[in-house]
């Protein structure tokens, strides 16, 4: 394993100051795989005051000092130094309930979760795998440290975590493990909210089609929300799947963009208290889509998502049943309400809606791919969409005798014609409009 420069010069001014240092876990795993570390982590023997020492002449960043971490502002970016531990029970925070510094790296790598993430490096030392992480890598398994039932009480999060190391690096689950993560999914009830919605964001766009499935018992624990849905009989001849089913395909098929997926996971929650049968037995689902969007709404509050990501999941959800064509007038309309990037989701949202009936009805892939066509010609033209996008402003109208309130009105009036194509959006031809509807 080569590591850069700066890692290094790291590791060495640690072990000349007498203190054992590796490289350790996720840069571990990547460089293993071939693959570049998006940072470097290292554990080191040395007691965080003894590694504040080592590295004086360095910015230090101590936020974490408490469990064992300081931070080294190096040329080469930030690295973190964790003294070897052991470490207690998560507890619902992001944090250890408490530490203890320990002299030897195997206990340190018995703390971490996967025998994948488990692995150190070092220049002088070599590598050190005691948990057999290599092998799994190589096997492409995902494993446990240790017994996985008291590593998931430890910390529910961990399971989160496994299933997007798994899709990431397209790790089986290996069987306990597996099993663990299932009996054990209640805990996370106990987590902090924002961790499992960081989590999920980070999982979902990673999901395919057969994960979703499979650990079914994972996501409704973490969502629990969806839980009805699994085996829900949808009574309807437009659907093969039930209401489980169907939203996994959903989330598969929409591109791994956290805003479309979370929108993909949410879009049905309307239909269970929205479901009615008529007198043939049929399912219906009235009005599911708006209810889905409060409920969506609610389930991201919960769990403290970021108000843009909210505000646009929502709005998806509510939006997804809404009619789209490839006409130009009817999308200039929808991007002027939405924005193009929303209008563009909504595609994906109702292609893999579409899609995951699963009885090949509806419109297919090339219709809304017609669709994103237009939306692109749109956008290319820098279509106007909005009365700032107007070649005439306010003061225009002004210097033709209008003003106060009649100035807004004539502007949403010019607009209104502009996204109907009635009229080009130049400034000659909507001058020349508004003089001859003034005259
Ligand atoms: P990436 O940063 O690519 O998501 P990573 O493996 O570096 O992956 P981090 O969250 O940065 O993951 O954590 C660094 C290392 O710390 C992990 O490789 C693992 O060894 C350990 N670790 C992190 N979180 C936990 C946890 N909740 N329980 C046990 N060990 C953990
Ligand atoms: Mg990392």
């Amino acid at each position: 394993m080569k590591l850069p420069k700066h890692v290094n010069d790291c590791l060495e001014a640690l072990e000349q100051a007498g203190f054992a240092a590796y490289a350790v876990g996720g840069c571990v795993r990547d460089a293993c795989l071939g693959l570049i570390p998006h940072d470097y982590d290292l554990c080191t023997a040395a007691l965080p005051e003894q590694t504040q020492a080592v590295f004086q002449a360095y910015p230090l960043v101590l936020a974490g000092e408490k469990h064992g971490t300081v931070g080294v502002v190096t040329a080469g970016g930030l690295i973190e130094i964790t003294t070897f531990r052991t470490e207690g029970p998560y507890g619902d925070s992001r944090h250890p309930d408490w530490v203890k510094f320990v002299p030897d790296l195997t206990q340190d790598l018995a703390r971490r979760d996967f025998t994948v993430n488990a692995m150190a490096f070092s220049p002088t030392r070599g590598f050190a795998d005691p948990f057999g992480g290599r092998r799994d890598l190589e096997g492409r398994v995902l494993r446990a440290v240790g017994n996985p039932v008291r590593r998931f009480q430890e910390d529910a999060l961990r399971i989160l975590r496994g299933l997007r190391f798994a899709a990431v690096y397209c790790l089986t689950v290996e069987a306990a493990t597996r099993e663990a993560m299932f009996s054990q999914a209640y805990r996370m009830d106990a987590l902090a909210r924002e961790r499992i919605f960081e989590e999920l964001t980070k999982l979902l766009p990673r999901l395919d089609l057969d994960a979703l499935v499979t650990f079914a018992p994972v996501l409704t624990a973490a969502v629990p929300e969806l839980k009805p849905m699994v085996g829900f009989d949808q009574c309807s001849p437009h659907h093969a799947y039930d209401l489980y089913t169907h939203v996994a395909h959903v989330v598969a098929g929409v591109p791994g963009d956290p805003v479309l997926r979370w929108a993909a996971l949410l879009h049905d929650l309307g239909k269970i208290p929205c479901f009615t049968r008529d007198e043939n037995g049929r399912g219906h689902f009235y009005g599911h889509a708006s209810a889905g969007a409060e409920l969506a709404d609610r389930v991201l509050a919960r769990l403290k998502a970021p108000n843009l990501l909210r505000q646009q999941v929502r709005d998806l959800v509510a939006g997804h049943m809404t009619r789209l064509e490839p006409d130009r007038k009817l999308l200039r309309r929808r991007a002027s309400a939405m924005g193009y990037a929303q209008l563009e989701r909504l595609t994906w949202l109702q292609q893999a809606d579409m899609g995951g009936k699963g009885t090949g009805e509806g419109p297919d892939a090339g219709y809304f791919r017609q669709i994103r066509d237009v939306i692109q010609e749109l956008r290319r033209e820098d279509a106007c969409l909005k009365v700032r996008d107007l070649a005439v402003n306010g003061h225009d109208l002004m210097a033709l005798g209008l003003e106060g309130k009649a100035i807004g009105v004539w502007l949403d009036r010019l607009l209104e014609l502009v996204l109907d194509e009635t009229l080009p959006n130049e400034r000659g031809a909507l001058l020349d409009h508004l003089r001859r509807e003034l005259s």
